[in-house]
């Protein structure tokens, strides 16, 4: 099919088809010129059935309006044009009206647009559910959560000035009646790493440059600070200003939603001290001296960061200093001391900055669960959403982008079962014809990550403990030998990878097929992020300090917990923690948008075909139509099926006395619409092409 073909295409009227269920014909090529079609003219929005499709606008549209909000409130989803509001909507009525927990999920790649997605999703929840003071407390704190971790958690990326640098999962929570109780908030691995050290082109977390612009004069005098940017070692110079982003005025907003999140002042101070604290240690620089035994030791070169920064926190200067140049071991009940040198004391110091900023990053989230949480033991239902980083591929991956690209990989995997199995399930359920269709599963990408006994991640741990010498390359080795076969994984080594191309593939890299392509991974710094270890001479300094929200941070450092076991890795927390998600996910009901970026120059109105292309493959965009048009696109129980048609017809007018089917099946007969466009279910009418949905709504509309 040629772009001609579909331009003269019968359905391809001014806004293109609504729903790609209608598409005719549906192919590749029609698929893309109907999202563009649409795009052109600013409807962004696109179904495939339930499932709604959302192209990044790059600009903002007069569609997020309180008009539209009650244009979308209380209508059926296909009454009007696609839009995410509808989605909620039906999200929010079948949670009220038929007592099921919901859960967004929102996936695409970074900058796609899941952030906002999900910003407009709770936002609409919030316009439509309940009144009264109380309830709109709960709302605003709700809402106002979002400024506050997006501050924290947030970055100016390559991909997306607003980038989300951390996953995050939200229960909102309702009574009875489905108004809002209070909510509570998961957030998974914030890359941390970003504290220290940012890629060209890439800023540090918001809050660093929001503080330096917008606090007052006095307040930056209190912390310490500079306004000045230059002056700080982890704060990224090529681009401390991004066009479009007011620092300064972002920070008033922050505060302002700290406030009404419930944080009192004091803690809010205590936040930007530690944050301050952070900006400090990263000024701490080392010189090398020797000492009479001939071992080069590290000291701190100039001590005013380092004595601004105990001071901020309530630190003995002593001990901190002492801490970056000599490390505590304790083996066998016993002590002993070795120095660090140079690098080593970088390293402890960045060990430090991260381990400061990520944990008062979770305190937040547990500070602001703390306001948000529902006043009452009562039953609850639950509307889920959930908003995480999206699939990365740079140019230099590291253990970061394996972890997102892991969550993503098993986000694909819960999209594939729960749209299939769900759809699969209900035919059965209802007593329906069904013949399975295929699809792409990722289940072997998962499980080359995942497996619990030949997996990465768990190599990967297995290196971290065991004793001896360890490093990067033995974990590389590793892998080499045990995943060579993995028809998904492809290291200089691997002989059998079904994808082999490219026998140029650097020694100190792998690669894995993920389900939305290639990505190279460099395995530099895997054992020490998957490690996470923070020499305990920093923890015990931390834990010393004269500070009640560092020393909360830091519990580990409590002298009398020396003994303690060696924590969890990074890698196996957060398997652990997806594989919860997943399963809380799997209890709810599923609603669906997908993101999808259409250029990568954050421009408004381009559309780059290509790229379009490859997200909607990997999304699996073209097999979601295909099994929603195999199927039936629409199923309503009978009741509000005859309720809502039944002035349609005579018999069933003005009020139909049997059984409801019985009135469906009357009705439907006397419209003469052909049988094999209908379905009896136990429970439910199915209609398998959603033409006939409209041709009654018309004909209602008509009537
Ligand atoms: P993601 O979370 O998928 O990485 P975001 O939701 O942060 O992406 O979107 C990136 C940027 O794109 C936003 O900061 C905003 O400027 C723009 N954007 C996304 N969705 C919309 C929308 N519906 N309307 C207008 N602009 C949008
Ligand atoms: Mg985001």
């Amino acid at each position: 099919m040629t772009k001609m073909e579909v331009k003269t295409s019968l359905l391809d009227d001014m806004i293109g088809v609504g729903d790609m269920v209608l598409l005719e014909p549906l192919t590749e090529d029609s698929f893309i010129q109907n999202l563009k079609n649409r795009f052109d003219r600013d409807e962004i929005y696109t179904y495939i059935g339930s499932v709604v499709i959302s192209i990044n606008p790059y600009r903002s549209l007069p569609i997020y309006t309180a008009d539209k909000v009650e244009e979308y409130r209380n209508r059926n989803f296909y009454e009007l044009s696609p839009h995410v509001y509808a989605l909620a909507d039906e999200a929010y009525r079948s949670l009220r009206d038929q007592d099921r927990d919901q859960c967004i999920l929102i996936t695409g790649e970074s900058g796609a647009g899941k952030t906002e997605a999900s910003k407009l999703v709770m936002s609409y929840v919030a316009a439509v559910c309940g009144k009264g003071a109380e309830v709109n407390k709960v709302k605003e704190q709700l809402l106002q959560s979002n400024p506050v971790l997006e501050a924290f958690g947030n970055a100016k990326t390559v991909r997306n000035d607003n980038s989300s640098r951390f996953g995050k999962y939200m229960d909102i929570e309702f009574d009875f009646k489905g108004d809002p109780l209070g909510g509570v908030i998961s957030n998974y691995l914030l890359e941390k790493s970003r504290v220290v050290r940012q890629p060209r082109g890439e800023r540090n977390f918001h809050i660093f440059y929001q503080l330096l612009s917008g606090a007052s004069d006095d307040l930056l005098k209190k912390l310490m600070l500079e306004r000045n940017f230059f002056k700080y070692n982890y704060l990224s110079l090529d681009c401390a200003v991004v066009n479009g982003l007011d620092d300064a005025a972002n920070f008033r907003s922050v505060r302002n939603a700290m406030q009404i999140v419930g944080f009192m002042e004091s803690e809010v101070h205590s936040v930007l001290e530690l944050v301050a604290a952070v900006l400090k240690l990263g000024n701490i620089e080392f010189k090398s001296e020797s000492r009479v035994d001939g071992f080069d030791e590290s000291r701190v070169k100039d001590k005013n960061d380092l004595k601004e920064m105990c001071e901020l926190l309530g630190i003995d200067q002593l001990i901190l200093e002492r801490a970056f140049s000599v490390r505590t071991v304790e083996a066998k009940q016993e002590k002993v001391s070795t120095t660090l040198n140079v690098a080593q004391a970088y390293y402890a110091r960045d060990a430090l900055a991260k381990n400061l900023y990520s944990r008062l990053f979770s305190w937040l989230v547990t500070r602001v669960n703390e306001s948000i949480k529902a006043q009452t033991k009562a039953q609850k239902k639950v509307m889920g959403v959930l908003d995480i980083y999206g699939f990365e591929i740079f140019e230099d991956n590291s253990f970061e982008q394996f972890i997102i690209n892991y969550c993503n990989e098993k986000l694909q995997q819960i999209f594939i079962e729960l749209t299939l199995r769900e759809e699969q399930e209900e035919y059965v359920r209802e007593g329906i014809e069904w013949t399975n269709i295929e699809y792409f599963n990722n289940a072997m990408i998962c499980d080359l990550i995942e497996n619990n006994k030949n997996g990465i991640l768990a190599m990967l741990d297995e290196e971290c403990l065991r004793p001896g010498n360890v490093s990067d390359e033995t974990f590389l080795d590793k892998l080499n030998t045990v995943c060579a076969k993995h028809q998904c994984f492809e290291s200089c080594h691997s002989k059998n990878s079904k994808f082999l191309t490219d026998r140029s593939l650097p020694r100190n890299c792998f690669r894995i097929q993920h389900y939305a392509g290639k990505v190279l991974y460099r395995v530099e710094g895997f054992v020490d992020k998957n490690n996470n270890l923070l020499y305990r001479d920093l923890s015990q300094a931390m834990y010393k300090a004269n500070h009640s929200l560092i020393k909360l941070l830091f519990p580990e450092g409590e002298p009398s917990k020396v003994n303690l076991k060696r924590p969890p890795t990074v890698g196996s927390q957060f398997k652990a923690s997806v594989g919860t998600l997943m399963r809380n996910l799997q209890t709810k009901n599923p609603n669906y948008i997908r993101c999808i970026k259409p250029n990568d120059k954050k421009a408004a109105r381009l559309f780059t075909e290509m790229l379009v292309c490859h997200q909607v493959r990997y999304l699996g965009l073209m097999e979601n139509v295909r099994v929603r048009r195999a199927g039936y696109a629409f199923r309503q129980p009978y009741e509000p099926c005859l309720e809502r048609y039944k002035m349609l017809c005579k018999q069933t007018w003005p009020q139909w006395r049997g059984p409801a089917r019985e009135g469906v099946e009357v009705l439907l007969t006397s419209l003469q619409i052909p049988k094999e466009e209908f379905s009896y279910g136990h429970t439910k009418i199915f209609i398998r092409n959603p033409r006939t949905l409209f041709t009654l709504e018309l004909k209602r509309k008509q009537c």
